[in-house]
This record gives structure tokens, C-alpha cells and sequence, in this order.
């Protein structure tokens, strides 16, 4: 079949360029090798799709080249997205800090994908799996629903993240084909293990959920640090473990902004033990098994000066060492892909390789936890649908 343009992968960034292109006139054939489109973003925000955040910026996002995604994200906005949700009439609510869900299902953002793509004329293969691509004066590309051609090429499958959903390398392999260079792919917005020998040490803290700053790499994060059977997780844990690499330690403030030396010493002078001071900002249970962990086995009265100092020095800057991530089984999205250097941050063309175009995650740019990677697949999607 000769088309203009070749999508390939149905997800979010491929369904927006696809409509896009189509609605430009432009011929398009969607390829995804699921039985239906959109699996991520159905089972996304928990089933309500968080589907942008209305506070993106290109701070909110990790890439070699911290610049490449503004071009897209300032032509294709937040309130763009959001006009488009609003003519299909689904509802939707923030949650939180500029976080986008919808009311009712994430089910409703693929049916409007759909519906888009339908009144584009785009024509959507599922149950096709990509066997081999080509290039001559066209591109090519064979598959178990036959052979396609076009003059554009987009590729848009995605990251490595929950292979169950679908996700492959492909992508990476077909940059690597036509000459691009890939960052190495990681697990990102993923849970952290810790070794054995932490772990036994937590283990009755499994489930509880603690409020910190964690840091690492340069970056740090203000939300909630859940303790796990395996080790930690939670928004603060997700959001650094996409700064973080092997051998590096995390640091939780326990306490931000509380002087700790002089609260320490209050408490000290009313007679108070160190779990039940503790307990009064944090929960009980956590409090109780930190300070048997992490302080001297006695009443605050009986500490030392530098005992005082130490524990309130440890109430800041507390040294976690994960031993590993729980991979991509688990992470929300990969950080790492296609070179930005290899892109034109326009139109995400291949700058040396015309009419061959990478968009949403499997490029080298993720973004942070809250709606701002279907932010990145629909900017990306829309630059690359206004120029295949
Ligand atoms: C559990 C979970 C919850 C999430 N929740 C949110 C959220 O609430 N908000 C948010 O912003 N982000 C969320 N994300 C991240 C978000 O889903 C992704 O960043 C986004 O879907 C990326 O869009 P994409 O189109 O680039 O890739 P995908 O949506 O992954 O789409 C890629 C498509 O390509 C197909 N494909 C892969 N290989 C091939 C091949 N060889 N041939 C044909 N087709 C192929 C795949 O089947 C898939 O349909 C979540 C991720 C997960 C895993």
C-alpha cells in the first residue's frame, strides 16, 4: 500500500501525529502490533489518565539537551490539549499541582484519539507487527499485513517500560539502522530495592508512608516516601529515581525547614524520648523504628551534646544506598533513547536521514511524574504530524 505517511506505534504520540498529518491532507497508515491502540494510556493515572500537566515547562524534563523540548512544547500547549479534551466533552478535574485527570476513564482519551484520526482519514492497522524497513527513494516497510510505502516515516513506539503492554526496542534498533545515536535506555519514574541487609531492617515499615525531601544528582523532590517489601517507592522515590545511577546514595531531610538541634533540645528539656519527639511530625510507626535504628538506646536527657548533634544532623541529610531499580517490569517510562542531537527540534526529523521522524518516548527526553509525558507524546506527536 503507498500512503504519505507511516506511523509507527499506536500510542499516544503516534495517534496525535497521525491525526495531525491526516488532517493536513496527507495520507497516513497507523501501524501498532497490539490488538488495540492506546494500552499505556488506558491504564494510565490509574485508570483516569493524567494527561497533562497545566505547569509544563522544559524544567519538567530530563534529555542530553535540556533545550530540545521547548520548541514543541510551546507550540503545542497544555490549554491545546485541554480544548481538545473539552470538544469531545470529557471531564476532568486537577488533582493536584496542575495535574489533569479524567473524571470518568482514561478509556475516553484513546476513544477521542480515535475519533480524530477517524475524521482524518487515517487508516489504522492493529495486529501488525513490523518486519523489516528500508529506504530507497521511499521508505518500506514489510509487515504480517503486507507492505507499506511512503515518503515519511514516523516512529513513535514508545519506550521499554511494562513489556506485557507491548513495549519493545524497535525503535532504538531503526535509529541504530539509519546511522542514529541512542543514549542508553534506564528504567525511570521506577521504584528503588535496597539490599538484604537494609531490607530486613524495614521490613516492618512496609506500607507506611513518610512526607521528606529526597535528593540525588543535583535533584531534589518534596512529596511522600513509601517503604516497600523491596524497598522504597512512593512520588518522591519515582520522581529521583530517574536522576539516579548506581553507587549513588539518596539523601531524605526528614525534617525540611525544622531547626532540628533546637527542637532536639526542647525536647530534651521536657523530658521527652526521641520516637515520641519524632512522632509529633512523623508517623508513630516510623518514628519509633528510626529512632531504634538510628539514635542511642536512652532518653533524650541522658544524650550527649554531640549525640544531640549528630541525630539532628541525621534528621536532614539521612544516606539511603539503593542497590537497584525494579526494572522496567515496573518503571513508568525509560529514560534515554534517540539522540536529541540527531533530531530537528521543529519537526523531529532526522536531521541526516530526510523524511524519518522519532517522537514521544522513545526520544531522549522523560518527563517528570505528573502528566508531563502524554505532554511530551502530544507536543512531539503534533510537531512531527505538522511537517511528515
Ligand atoms: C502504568 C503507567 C502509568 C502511566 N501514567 C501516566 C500518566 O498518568 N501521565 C503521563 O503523563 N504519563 C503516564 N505514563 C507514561 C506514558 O504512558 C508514556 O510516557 C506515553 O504513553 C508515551 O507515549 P508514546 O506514544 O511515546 O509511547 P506508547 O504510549 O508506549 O506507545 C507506543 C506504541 O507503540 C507500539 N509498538 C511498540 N513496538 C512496536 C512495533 N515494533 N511495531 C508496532 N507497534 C509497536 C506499542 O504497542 C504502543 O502501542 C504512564 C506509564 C505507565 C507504564
Amino acid at each position: 500500500m503507498r500512503v504519505d505517511v507511516i506511523v509507527i506505534g499506536g500510542g499516544a504520540a503516534g495517534l496525535m501525529c497521525a491525526f495531525v498529518a491526516g488532517g493536513r491532507g496527507r495520507r497516513v497508515a497507523l501501524l501498532e502490533h497490539n490488538e488495540r491502540v492506546g494500552r499505556k494510556i488506558e491504564i494510565s493515572g490509574g485508570g483516569r489518565c493524567n494527561f497533562t500537566n497545566l505547569n509544563t515547562t522544559a524544567g519538567n524534563f530530563i534529555s542530553r539537551n535540556p533545550h530540545f523540548a521547548k520548541s514543541a512544547l510551546a507550540r503545542y500547549t497544555p490549554a491545546d490539549f485541554v480544548k481538545l479534551v473539552g470538544r469531545h466533552g470529557i471531564r476532568y478535574h486537577e488533582k493536584k499541582l496542575g495535574q489533569l485527570f479524567c473524571d470518568e476513564s482514561s478509556r475516553q482519551i484513546v476513544e477521542m484519539l480515535l475519533e480524530e484520526c477517524d475524521a482524518a482519514r487515517v487508516q489504522v492497522f492493529t495486529g501488525c507487527r513490523v518486519e523489516d524497513v528500508g529506504k530507497g527513494e521511499l521508505f518500506q516497510v514489510k509487515t504480517n499485513r503486507g507492505e507499506f510505502e511512503s515518503e515519511s516515516l514516523v516512529v513513535a513506539t514508545g519506550g521499554l517500560s511494562i513489556p506485557k503492554l507491548g513495549a519493545t526496542d524497535f525503535g532504538y534498533r531503526l535509529a541504530r539502522q539509519f546511522g542514529l545515536k541512542v543514549v542508553q535506555p534506564e528504567p525511570a519514574l521506577v521504584p528503588l530495592t535496597l539490599a538484604p541487609r537494609d531490607l530486613s531492617k524495614f521490613q516492618s515499615l512496609s506500607g507506611v508512608s513518610v512526607p521528606a525531601v529526597v535528593s540525588c544528582g543535583g535533584a531534589e523532590f518534596a512529596e511522600n516516601v513509601l517503604v516497600t517489601h523491596r524497598g522504597l517507592s512512593g512520588p518522591a522515590v519515582l520522581q529521583i529515581s530517574s536522576y539516579w545511577s548506581r553507587g549513588q546514595a539518596l539523601s531524605l531531610d526528614l525534617l525540611p525547614g525544622e531547626d532540628t538541634r533546637a527542637l532536639l533540645e526542647r525536647k530534651r528539656a521536657a523530658g521527652a524520648e526521641l520516637h515520641t519527639a519524632l512522632a509529633q511530625h512523623l508517623p508513630k510507626r516510623f518514628a519509633q523504628v528510626w529512632a531504634e535504628l538510628f539514635a542511642p538506646p536512652r532518653p533524650l536527657h541522658a544524650y550527649t551534646d554531640a549525640q544531640v548533634e549528630r541525630v539532628a544532623a541525621l534528621l536532614h541529610d539521612w544516606r539511603i544506598l539503593p542497590a537497584g531499580t525494579e526494572g522496567f517490569q515496573k518503571a513508568e517510562v525509560t529514560r534515554g533513547g534517540v539522540s536529541t542531537d540527531e533530531l530537528s527540534s521543529k519537526t523531529m526529523e532526522a536531521r541526516g536521514v530526510p523524511g524519518l521522524y522519532f517522537i514521544g518516548e522513545v526520544v531522549d527526553v522523560t518527563g517528570h511524574l505528573g502528566g508531563y509525558n502524554f505532554q511530551w507524546a502530544w507536543a512531539s506527536g503534533h510537531a512531527a504530524g505538522e511537517s511528515a
